[in-house]
């Protein structure tokens, strides 16, 4: 199978399984686990944070990362296409109580400074109180840039409100431009990564922050249902990833990259985007279904749309692309 749905379909390696297998454990609900507390320490560290926080995953990350910021009945602004806005159920309003503020998204993905700034509000008794500015990197695939995360940061930082990062995907964004982990993080008061996606782990994300935000996080997390046992099973397999599925990334962005220029020379195919590991085209809307069938049956996953997202990972090889792009040749060249 080739599965360019998502890269959250990577399945742990054999050496990932032995790792996880080896691991030393505790219960670390009482900070017991010490391979849980030495991979918190480690990726607080490459960020240059002060503490971390392991979580299951990346909605519990920013879950209780919005529950350790704001109070109940204040808001966070976030992208109107943002994951921590529109794809986690609305966790913020049905478990905390806190209002988002959207705001649309600018062609490359960023938020225009003047509506940031324009959606703040303050003290006056009628304002649901802005407390935080949770921005996304990569976005869609795209690399935030570096100048507006400055100019971003520091905007939230003037008026008063903390600032969150969903960093899902910060090493596609860190191997894409070189940049190091920790000026990636720099201006957020707490990121949260996950491992469980191009890194190739099955579970597993890390929330980080300074010692204050963690210790706050830490006890929503336990009210989230998040407090875990021997769970150094889990973190071994991320610190697996960790030490030897970063660099790996840009083999994935090197074949989403080949995979649209192979795709660009199909007529009926309108490639859109390319950033990172994510590949966005256009369909003919009549033609979709029979695509995804027709791809299924050699093998190849997709979700077929008028706008379709294919993802590139740890376990679509090179070869794989090239398959994919004869696939859709095949298919078109039939109708
Ligand atoms: C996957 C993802 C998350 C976390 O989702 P989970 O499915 O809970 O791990 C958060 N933000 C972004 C941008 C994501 O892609």
């Amino acid at each position: 199978m080739i599965d360019l749905r998502s890269d959250t379909v990577t399945r742990p390696t054999e050496a990932m399984r032995a790792a996880m297998a080896r691991a030393d454990v505790g219960d670390d609900v009482w900070r017991d686990d010490p391979t849980v507390v030495a991979f918190e320490a480690e990726v607080a560290e490459r960020a240059g944070m002060a503490a971390g926080l392991f979580v299951p995953s990346g909605t519990q990350g920013n879950l209780t990362a919005l529950l350790a910021h704001c109070q109940r009945g204040e808001a966070f602004i976030a992208g109107q296409s943002s994951h921590i806005y529109r794809d986690e159920g609305g966790g913020a309003a049905a478990l905390g109580s806190i209002q988002a503020q959207p705001i649309a998204h600018q062609v490359d993905g960023t938020l225009d400074l003047g509506a940031i700034e324009g959606a703040i509000v303050g003290e006056d008794i009628h304002h649901t109180r802005t407390r935080l500015l949770a921005l996304e990197n990569t976005y869609n695939g795209k690399v935030m840039p570096a100048a507006w995360q400055a100019d971003a940061t520091a905007l939230a930082r003037r008026h008063g409100l903390a600032t969150h990062l969903d960093g899902a995907r910060l090493f596609n964004a860190s191997v894409a431009t070189g940049r190091s982990l920790a000026a990636l993080c720099k201006g957020f008061d707490s990121v949260s990564l996950c491992f469980s996606k191009g890194l190739g782990a099955p579970v597993g994300s890390v929330l980080i922050g300074d010692a204050g935000f963690i210790q706050r996080a830490r006890r929503w997390r336990k009210t989230l249902g998040g407090g875990m046992r021997q769970v150094g099973i889990l973190a071994a397999g991320c610190r697996h990833a960790l030490e030897h599925h970063v660099e790996r990334l840009a083999e994935d962005h090197h074949s989403a990259r080949r995979l649209s220029e192979g795709l660009a020379g199909i007529d009926e195919v309108e490639v859109k985007a390319c950033d990172t590991n994510m590949v966005f085209i256009a369909l003919p809307r009549d033609h979709c279904q029979a695509l995804e069938a027709f791809m299924a049956s050699r093998g190849i996953l997709l979700a077929a749309g008028p706008r379709t997202r294919l993802v590139t990972h740890l376990d679509v090889g090179e070869d794989d692309i090239e398959s994919v792009v004869a696939a859709f040749k095949t298919y078109f060249s039939q109708v």
